[in-house]
């Protein structure tokens, strides 16, 4: 079967593009998923209560609003079927305000910046940005609420320095300080206006509260640039984020789509701080994935026995070959846009794959009539790491690294090929399809 131009492909990227442009911080992405899984069935769980789960029942529960653990109960105890888990990651690199983001400067006011994760600066650079995050509200004293906040409206830029003033900016390449150089512009000194109060009053204007009520803020900036199909023969897809909401969402839907009952219980494991190392309370270092299967692994001895015949899919974006730096990959394994899935190897263990996880990978292709790729960094080059290895160590799970190929990784704009993810869902119900076995 060759399904490789398949016209789903389009809606799913479709709903992929939907969901990116919906989510520009981990609170939405977690919030986005919630109304989806709320809508097909699921029901929250509280990590502080006693919980009751049968057979078949289909539940989530989150960290920090920002990590998401869902789950769907098997016909069978994990002991006696397994886990099929998939894991991806909900942040991605981007410009976080500090605490006291307000200045002024030269007749500008601004706000002050830290770089999370491993941005690609320049691209940030000379696009309209905008805000959104999460509102702490309070009431008598204690904080109650968390309101999430979303603006579409171009409200900052980094403008970049004129070339007449960097004319050697071309051949030394964009040199950017973080502390000097990345605070946008969003706003002029103006007498009549306190600029103190200029981000708290936007804010109250936003979630329509009174300034006083709010405790705190987390708030981002985004590129305000809606994503989009691309290319010739809109083979390409250019949004924001795509590492790795493409991968959460491509999990997500291939659950809803799976087909029941199931004897494993079916899995999905989306943490928050992938791009500053997972070592963190709802990271893919801390014990959360770990507390939900156990809860639901019966004795100890059976919940041991659950992870031994468990299966994990770590997936997160891949590097695809770069025609302007092709020199970059290794030559005999150089990932393609709308290739197919890329299962990702290293020696060193930085990716979890093994030929045992890989070849299972690669079959799972194979049933779902989809063509697979493999990449391998340069042997004289680093290379980047993902949740897999961190949760092998964690769980003792076997676990295979894999991502659908792009380009731009970790710029405010990033590409991706439009077939792809069609062709990463139909990967995923095959492995959740109760027809495979672990
Ligand atoms: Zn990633």
């Amino acid at each position: 079967m060759n399904t490789d131009s398949n016209p789903n492909n389009c809606q799913y990227s479709q709903a992929l593009l939907d969901f990116i442009d919906a989510s520009p911080t981990p609170f939405h992405a977690v919030d986005g998923l919630k109304s989806l899984l709320l809508g097909n069935g699921y029901r929250e769980l509280n990590e502080e209560e006693a919980w009751s789960v049968t057979p078949g029942d289909k539940c989530f529960v989150t960290r920090n609003d920002s990590s998401l653990v869902v789950f769907e109960a098997g016909g069978e105890a994990p002991h006696v079927s397994g886990f099929k888990i998939i894991g991806a990651h909900t942040d991605s690199p981007n410009l976080r305000l500090k605490p006291n983001p307000v200045y002024e400067k030269n007749g500008y006011i601004q706000f002050g910046v830290e770089v999370y994760g491993g941005v690609l600066l320049g691209t940030w650079t000379d696009r309209d940005l905008s805000l959104a995050g999460r509102v702490l509200v309070k009431s008598d004293g204690n904080v109650t609420e968390s309101v999430l906040v979303k603006s579409d409206h171009p409200l900052a830029r980094v403008p970049q320095l004129a070339i007449h003033l960097n004319r050697k900016v071309n051949d030394k390449g964009l040199i950017l300080n973080q502390q000097t150089h990345m605070p946008p512009i969003v706003s002029m000194v103006d007498e009549l206006i306190s600029s103190e109060s200029v981000l708290k009053q936007w804010v109250a204007g936003e979630i329509k509260r009174p300034v006083d009520d709010i405790a705190g803020l987390e708030l981002m900036l985004h590129d305000v640039q809606k994503s989009a199909f691309a290319g010739m023969n809109d083979e390409f897809l250019f949004a924001p984020r795509l590492d790795n909401l493409a991968s959460c969402h491509a999990a997500t839907l291939s659950l809803l789509e799976s087909e029941t009952p199931e004897a494993a219980t079916r899995v999905l494991a989306f943490y928050d701080h992938e791009e500053i190392g997972s070592q963190t309370a709802q990271g893919g270092g801390s014990p959360f994935l770990k507390d939900i299967l156990e809860r639901l692994g019966g004795s100890r001895e059976q919940f041991m026995r659950a992870v031994a015949r468990s299966f994990f899919i770590s997936a997160d974006m891949a590097h695809a070959v770069h025609p302007n730096y092709s020199e970059m990959h290794d030559s005999r394994h150089m990932p393609l846009i709308n290739q197919g899935p890329v299962i990702k190897i290293n020696s060193n263990q930085r990716y979890a794959t093994d030929g045992w996880s890989g070849s299972r990978f690669e079959l799972l292709c194979e049933r779902a009539g989809v063509k697979v790729q493999k990449f391998v960094v340069r042997s004289d080059l680093g290379c980047g790491s993902t949740i897999g290895p961190i949760t092998a160590a964690n769980l003792g799970i076997k676990t295979v690294d894999v991502g659908n190929p792009m380009l731009s990784m970790h710029s405010i704009r990033e590409m991706a090929g439009s077939q792809d993810h069609g062709k990463m869902i139909r990967v995923f119900r095959e492995f959740f399809s109760p027809d495979t076995h672990i």
